[in-house]
C-alpha cells in the first residue's frame, strides 16, 4: 500500500480545488490499473491564515508503487496546480506501507494540525525521519516552496489518527465551464435533502431558503453533499444529477472527511487562550451584547473565578443566529465555541447552561400601584403621592427568549469541521438549525 498526501494547489481568484486534483490523480491510478481503496478529505486548523477557503488536505490510500505514485502525483501537479498565484505552496508526501502502520510522530501531527500552528521545517524533518518522499512547488510570487508539504504530511497521518469518519460526494464540472455560473436544480436540492435528512446534513440552510451545497467560488465544484453515510450522500447526489435543469456532471467521487465533528475544538479557559485555536470554554456575561458596524454582534464573557474576560463575536454572516446572542443578559452562564484570533472568539455554537431569570427593579407604590421614586442616597424609595416608602429594589421576573441548551449558526454559515447539533452527543438539550 500507499499513502498520498496533497495539499495547497488551488488559489482564491484563478479558481481549482486540491479534491479535484487528487480525484484526477486517482483515475490516473485507476487507468494504470491500479487500486484506489479511499479518499480522505481532511479539514484542518481553520485558524491558519494562509488557507485559501476551508484548509482542506487530501490523501489517497492505493496499491500503486510508491515511485509510481510520486511519478503519478508529480505530473498532475504540474498539470493542474496553480503557478501564477503568490499564496499558492503545492507539495505531496508520499508514504509506503499501511495508512495504519504510520508513525505515531506522524498521526501525532495529524492530530495537531486541526488545532495547532506548525512549521513547514516540521512536517518535512518529520516526513525525512519516516523515509517519506515529498516535493514542494511555489506559486509565482511565492516566498515559500511546498507548503502544503504540511497538509499533505497530515493527511497522510490521519486515518491512523482520527477514529471519527463522515463523507462527502462531490459532483465535478465540465471543465471548460470552470468560472461560468452553476446550473444545479434548486427544487431537487430541496426535495432531496429533505428525503436523507437528517443522515444527510448541511445540504440546504432552509431557514435562509439557500443551497449550501453549490459554492460560490471559482473552481471545479458543482456541489457536495455532506452527510453520515456513503450509500445517502450518493443518493442524493444522484437525484440532483438527475434533475432536468442541472448541468452535466462531469466526474466525481465520495471522500471520507473529518467534516462535522468538532475535532478542532479543545478544551479552554479564559485567561489562558492562546491565538489561532479553536476552544470550548464556560464563562458568565459580564457586558451585554453590543451589534457593531457590519452587523457583528459582540458580548464579553468572564471567568467568575479569576474574573479574567475575553470578547465573544457573532458576525454578520451567522444572520438568525445573532438574534439568540443578542438576547444574553449579564449573568448568564453559557459554553461557547469558536476559534480565538485578535483575542476574540468567534462563535460557532454555544449552551446556555443557566439563565438570569429576575431583575431588580425600583419598587411599586402598594397603594396606588405607580413606580416609586428615589428618596435621596442609601435613603430607599418613596410614594411621592401616597407617602408610601420601599426600602430596596425589588426582584421582577424576565421573560427569556432563549432556553438552555445548545445553539449553533446556521448550514449557510458553518464552518467545514464543526459538528451540526443533529449530528448529535451533545451534552444538553440540542435547539438545531437546518
Ligand atoms: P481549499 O479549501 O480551497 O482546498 P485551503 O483552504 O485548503 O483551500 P490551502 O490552499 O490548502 O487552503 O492552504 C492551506 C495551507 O496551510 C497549506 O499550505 C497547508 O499545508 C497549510 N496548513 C494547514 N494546516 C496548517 C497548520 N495547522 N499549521 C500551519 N500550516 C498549515
Amino acid at each position: 500500500m500507499t499513502v498520498i498526501g496533497l495539499d495547497d494547489t488551488d488559489s482564491r481568484s484563478e479558481g481549482m480545488c486540491t479534491t479535484y486534483l487528487a480525484s484526477r490523480l486517482a483515475a490516473r491510478i485507476e487507468a494504470a490499473d491500479g487500486r484506489v481503496d479511499r479518499r480522505l478529505l481532511i479539514r484542518l486548523n481553520p485558524a491558519v491564515a494562509h488557507k485559501t477557503r476551508g484548509n482542506a488536505a487530501l490523501a489517497l490510500h492505493t496499491d500503486l508503487p510508491a515511485a509510481e505514485a510520486v511519478e503519478f502525483a508529480c505530473e498532475e501537479i504540474d498539470t493542474l496546480a496553480i503557478g501564477t498565484d503568490a499564496r499558492t505552496s503545492p507539495g505531496f508526501v508520499v508514504a509506503p506501507g499501511d495508512p495504519t502502520a504510520i508513525p505515531d510522530a506522524v498521526s501525532d501531527f495529524a492530530r495537531r494540525a486541526l488545532r495547532e500552528q506548525l512549521d513547514l521545517s516540521t512536517a518535512i524533518g518529520l516526513a525525512d525521519d519516516a523515509g517519506y518522499s515529498h516535493r514542494g512547488w511555489a506559486g509565482e510570487g511565492c516566498a515559500v516552496r511546498g507548503r502544503g508539504r504540511i497538509g499533505a504530511l497530515a493527511a497522510v497521518g490521519a486515518w491512523h489518527a482520527f477514529d471519527e469518519w463522515t463523507t462527502e460526494h462531490i459532483a465535478y464540472r465540465e471543465f471548460d465551464r470552470c468560472g461560468t455560473p452553476r446550473a444545479v436544480d434548486e427544487t431537487a436540492v430541496f426535495d432531496a435533502a429533505a428525503s436523507a435528512y437528517p443522515t444527510v446534513w448541511d445540504t440546504v440552510d432552509r431557514g435562509a431558503g439557500e443551497t449550501v451545497c453549490v459554492p460560490n467560488a471559482p473552481g471545479p465544484i458543482l456541489f457536495g453533499i455532506r452527510g453520515d453515510d456513503s450509500a445517502a450522500v450518493e443518493r442524493v447526489a444522484a437525484d440532483i444529477a438527475a434533475a432536468d435543469t442541472t448541468e452535466p456532471v462531469d466526474c466525481s467521487a465520495t471522500f471520507l472527511t473529518n467534516q462535522g465533528t468538532d475535532h478542532h475544538l479543545t478544551a479552554g479557559r479564559i485567561g489562558a487562550l492562546r491565538e489561532g485555536r479553536s476552544y470550548r470554554v464556560d464563562g458568565v456575561v459580564s457586558e451585554p451584547p453590543e451589534t457593531r458596524r457590519g452587523g457583528h454582534v459582540f458580548f464579553t464573557l468572564e471567568n467568575p473565578e479569576t474574573a479574567a474576560a475575553v470578547a465573544c463575536v457573532a458576525f454578520e454572516p451567522t444572520k438568525r443566529f445573532r438574534d439568540h446572542v443578542r438576547a444574553f443578559r449579564v449573568g448568564d452562564r453559557l459554553t461557547v465555541c469558536g476559534e480565538h484570533t485578535d483575542g476574540t472568539i468567534k462563535l460557532e455554537k454555544f449552551a446556555v447552561r443557566s439563565l438570569v431569570r429576575t431583575e431588580r427593579v425600583t419598587p411599586t407604590c402598594p397603594d396606588c400601584g405607580r413606580r416609586m421614586k428615589s428618596a435621596g442616597r442609601d435613603q430607599g424609595y418613596r410614594c411621592r403621592d401616597c407617602s408610601t416608602v420601599g426600602k430596596d429594589k425589588v426582584p421582577r421576573q424576565v421573560e427569556r427568549a432563549l432556553e438552555i441548551g445548545w445553539y449553533e449558526v446556521p448550514p449557510s454559515a458553518r464552518r467545514h469541521i464543526a459538528k451540526p447539533l443533529v449530528r448529535g452527543g451533545f451534552d444538553a438539550p440540542s435547539h438545531r438549525e437546518r
